[in-house]
């Protein structure tokens, strides 16, 4: 992978650009794709944004969000907007086999990729790219890139809105250790381009149903297991907890989280059964690296304080197989 500057001559004329992010998209993949798919249509190019999944309803109002392309339920145009392409980005993520369908089509094509990522150990399968594991946000990437073109000029508001949003949902809203003083400086910066904070926060965070907060009180009062001694949560959703409030994937975003608000409790984990699989999601705070964690134990990923991965036992035994490494590494 040749670091980025190499790729700016790529950009000199107008060109086709495909860009996508991982499957099951959140805020920061999102909001990067659209950040840079402004960025780049304001600079003469024709952009085409894919997400390989659906894009979740708390998204759906960002600027240029209409226009992003759903992998899987638009197949067909996602893939001739890819064969058309001249040069294809990447965004907040960094292995090809994140974009679930898409993986083959990335793998097999000819143009030149180019990353933009924080997550830990990225493939060399790349043309080019930009990896910063300390930084906060792919968000705050596509700022550093904009600027690496020395175009901070011409950042718009909806370019500062999207960029917002990435680096406030990576953040929890300006919280995590990764908040450095780059990302406040980055936001005084984007504040001044008459974005409404309040409202972005309002929308991505105010816009629950009933129904969710009602799934999330039964999660909490029945669903959450404590373990003092390994300073542990455990939540554990089988497909009937989520038949039972209707509940849909995007509806189980951020529960993970709630457990480390118990003093004490240092290592979050919440299972989920899919259709297709068993998906697990890992929250630390401090010294305990749950990336790690993820790649050793589940198949993942991620970063030190959040990863995830996947198990291919079904609920009850991944839940016994959980418990047992628990007992085995004894995280503090
Ligand atoms: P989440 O729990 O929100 O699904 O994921 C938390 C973090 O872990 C995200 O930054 C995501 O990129 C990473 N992650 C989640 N699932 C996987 C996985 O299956 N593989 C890898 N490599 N990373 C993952
Ligand atoms: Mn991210």
């Amino acid at each position: 992978m040749l670091p980025i500057q190499d790729a700016l001559p790529l950009l000199t004329e107008p060109a086709k650009i495909y860009i996508t992010t991982h499957h099951k998209p959140d805020g920061d993949a999102i909001g990067s794709i659209l950040a840079l798919y402004h960025y780049l249509t304001a600079k003469g190019h024709t952009v085409t944004a894919v997400a390989p999944s659906e894009v979740p309803d708390f998204l759906r109002w960002m600027p240029g969000c209409n226009t992003v392309i759903n992998h899987e339920a638009d197949t067909e145009k996602s893939l001739k907007a890819l064969k058309e392409a001249d040069l294809i980005f990447g965004l907040d993520f960094n292995d090809f086999s994140r974009t679930k369908h898409l993986t083959q089509a990335l793998t097999d094509a000819p143009q030149f990729t180019i990353m933009i990522d924080h997550h830990l150990m990225p493939s060399p399968q790349w043309s080019y790219g930009m990896s910063n594991p300390a930084r906060s946000s792919t968000c705050e990437m596509v700022y550093d890139f904009i600027n690496l073109c020395g175009d901070n000029k011409i950042i718009t508001a909806d370019m500062a809105t999207c960029m917002y949003v990435g680096a406030m949902t990576d953040t929890g809203s300006f919280k995590f250790p990764a908040t450095t003083a780059s990302v406040h400086l980055m936001i005084a910066d984007l504040m001044t381009r008459g974005i409404n904070h309040t409202a972005i926060h309002e929308e991505v965070y105010d816009a629950w149903s009933e129904n969710r907060m009602r799934f999330l009180g039964y999660i909490l009062m029945d669903k959450m297991i404590i373990f003092r001694k390994y300073n542990a949560a455990l939540i554990a959703l089988s497909r009937k907890d989520m038949h039972l409030f209707n509940a849909q994937n995007g509806d189980t975003e951020g529960i993970v989280n709630y457990p480390l608000s118990i003093a004490g409790i240092r290592f979050s984990t919440l299972i989920t059964e899919r259709a297709d699989e068993v998906k697990l999601s890992f929250r630390s705070k401090g010294l305990f690296d749950v990336s790690n964690f993820a790649r050793l134990y589940f198949e993942g990923g991620g970063h030190f304080n959040a990863s995830g991965g996947r198990s291919k036992l079904p609920l009850e035994e991944t839940i016994s197989y959980y418990k047992k490494i628990l007992s085995e590494i004894h995280p503090k």
